[in-house]
């Protein structure tokens, strides 16, 4: 065995290391968003200094197979030269003029093109103001108060959505966050993922209060937790018959778990839609659509407002547009052969090193969950259950022996389209080590999330 076997299965990364701690001296936890910190996962974060195809670089000049693909966006792999040529065009023509553009309308009408319910789409910035501003609309277009969301869900930092919220609300086991006013949260109720019963009992109770109901098209935010057979189908007819939204997100898996997103996989007609990631390029932009008579309830041409400086901004638009039209149908096969081989080349590990897990998927999108009695995750209270310190030994494997996987247990696994060759190599022949390092690491420990709090 070599060192990289044992634990705590670093190597050195001294740049990275100073960057950090320059980082702590200036930015809150030395970070802007709070699960690159790998406070989960324990170690110094690698800081990126480039990417390319599958690989990243890291600033000590190391290479990684990328697994998390900027959390979704990098589809085609990094630096995509169709995507590189779009942005440094559009660049050269100017980085904002805060006036229409015909790009805007390009995208616009690819994002329509590809989701039938989508008469009408507004552009913002980020995943976060697409549902914010989705939420405003469903509760302007209703005239009710109440939201209704699924416990380790993930919306972006809208503060009516953080409570029980999954991705790095989870990966932290933070309470509900300070600075939500109990307004705010007391407007959302929280329900268990996959229970259409308890759906039922508060529209039974609440139903003419109730906006929306707000839930993940698929759920990657609490690792992978795709919905049972019909439990999107069964929100459309509860919230249809007590008059309320459904609002189905699609920032995560939008255009990347197939051309029309998870309602490719399961076209169920949301009222409302929101997206980001994959249609941005990796570069800030989002949006949310849906019906017209109910998107045209917006500023200008009806009174719920919503706004944004930067929103259509032209380099944006041009990386977005550039990825969708390089997203063949040809790339969402190959991220799915890909993504079936990394899910059997994992489990096969694991196996073999005596590991208790599940792998769940959606569409390409996958996790694995050291779950000690390999039952099917359904809900958040499930994924909790997982022994994080399996999780935590497997990703330093990986990371010393160059993979870079997401550094949360409760995260999804980002393949892109250009994962093949030496990339693909280095992870199955990492894999086996890195199982072993996961059969060895502590026994399940009970709480092993909360215990993230205190760090
Ligand atoms: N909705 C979902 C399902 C997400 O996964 C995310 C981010 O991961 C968001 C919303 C928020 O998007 P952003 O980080 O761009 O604000």
């Amino acid at each position: 065995m070599t060192s990289l076997d044992n634990p705590p299965y670093t190597y050195e990364a001294p740049v990275s290391d100073g960057l950090f701690a320059r980082g702590q001296e200036i930015t809150p936890g030395g970070v802007n968003s709070p699960v690159r910190a790998f406070r989960a996962v324990g170690g110094t974060p690698r800081f990126m200094a480039e990417g390319s195809g599958p690989w990243l670089t890291d600033a000590d000049g190391r290479r990684y197979v990328d697994l998390v693909s900027s959390w979704g966006p990098m589809i085609l792999g990094h630096a995509h030269p169709a995507v590189v040529e779009a942005v440094t065009a559009a660049a050269r023509r100017g980085l904002s003029f805060g006036a229409p553009t015909e790009g805007e309308l390009e995208l616009a009408e690819e994002i329509g093109s590809r989701m039938a319910p989508v008469e009408r789409v507004r552009l913002v910035n980020s995943g976060t103001e697409a549902v914010l501003s989705a939420v405003r609309l469903a509760r302007g277009a209703t005239g009710r108060p109440l939201l209704v969301k699924f416990a380790g869900n993930y919306h972006g930092h809208v503060d009516a959505l953080l409570a029980s919220a999954g991705s790095g609300v989870a990966t932290l086991g933070l309470p509900d966050t300070p600075g939500v006013t109990t307004g705010a949260a007391a407007d959302t109720v929280v329900l268990p993922y996959n229970d259409v019963a308890a759906v039922e009992a508060v529209f039974a109770e609440r139903g003419a209060q109730i906006a929306a109901v707000v839930s993940e098209a698929a759920p990657g935010n609490m690792g992978v937790v795709p919905p049972l057979d019909g439990f999107n189908a069964e929100l459309r007819r509860i919230t249809a018959a007590h008059g309320a939204l459904l609002v189905l997100d699609e920032v995560m898996t939008g255009f990347r778990v197939s051309r029309s997103g998870w309602y490719g996989l399961d076209p169920v007609d949301a009222d409302l839609f929101t997206f980001g990631k994959v249609m941005g390029g990796g570069l800030p932009a989002a949006a949310f659509g849906g019906r017209a008579d109910l998107m045209d309830h917006l500023a200008p041409s009806g009174p719920v407002y919503q706004a944004g400086t930067l929103s259509g901004n032209p380099v944006a638009v041009a990386a977005g547009l550039a990825t969708l039209r390089n997203c063949t149908d040809e790339v969402y096969a190959r991220c799915d052969e890909v993504s079936a081989v990394l899910r059997g080349a994992a489990s096969a590990a694991l196996f073999a090193a005596g590991v208790p897990h599940r792998v769940q998927q959606a569409g390409s999108m996958f996790s694995i969950f050291f779950v000690p009695d390999e039952r099917q995750v359904r809900d958040y209270d499930d994924a909790r259950t997982q022994d994080v310190s399996r999780y935590t030994a497997f990703f330093h494997a990986l990371l010393a022996r160059g993979v870079y996987l997401p550094p949360s247990a409760f995260e999804s696994w980002f393949v892109n389209a250009q994962l093949d060759g030496e990339a693909l190599d280095r992870v199955l022949e990492a894999l086996p080590a890195a199982a072993r390092a996961a059969a060895e690491a502590d026994a399940h420990r009970t709480g092993a999330v909360d215990s993230e709090r205190s760090s």
